[in-house]
C-alpha cells in the first residue's frame, strides 16, 4: 500500500468512502482502506471529508481515484486505522 490518508477530520461532511471494482473486488473489500490489513469483524467504514467527498468527487475510489459507477462498495477501516478518533479522519488515499 503506497501513499497516505488525506487524515482530515471529517466532521459534520460524513461523505461515503467508496471503492472502485478494482480495489474492492472479492475479498479485498475487506482490506483497510489506509493500510490495507484485513478488516475482519470490525464494521467501522470509512469517511471522507468535505474536499474529498464533493460533488463528482464523492464517486470517486478513496484508493485509486478511479470512476466507482454503479458498483458502490463501501470502504472499510481496520481495528487500528478506525480506532476513535481516527474513524473521523478522511481515509481517502493521496496518489
Ligand atoms: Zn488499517
Ligand atoms: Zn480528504
Ligand atoms: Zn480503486
Amino acid at each position: 500500500m503506497s501513499g497516505s490518508r488525506c487524515g482530515q477530520w471529517v466532521g459534520h461532511a460524513d461523505f461515503t468512502a467508496k471503492l472502485c471494482n478494482d480495489c474492492g473486488f472479492g475479498s479485498r473489500e475487506n482490506d483497510c482502506a489506509v493500510c490495507g490489513n484485513w478488516v475482519g469483524s470490525t464494521e467501522t467504514l470509512g469517511v471522507l471529508c468535505g474536499d474529498c467527498g464533493f460533488g463528482s468527487k464523492g464517486d470517486e475510489c478513496s484508493q485509486c481515484s478511479s470512476w466507482v459507477g454503479s458498483f458502490e462498495a463501501r470502504a472499510k477501516l481496520c481495528n487500528d486505522c478506525g480506532f476513535g478518533t481516527r474513524g473521523e479522519e478522511c481515509c481517502r488515499l493521496k496518489p
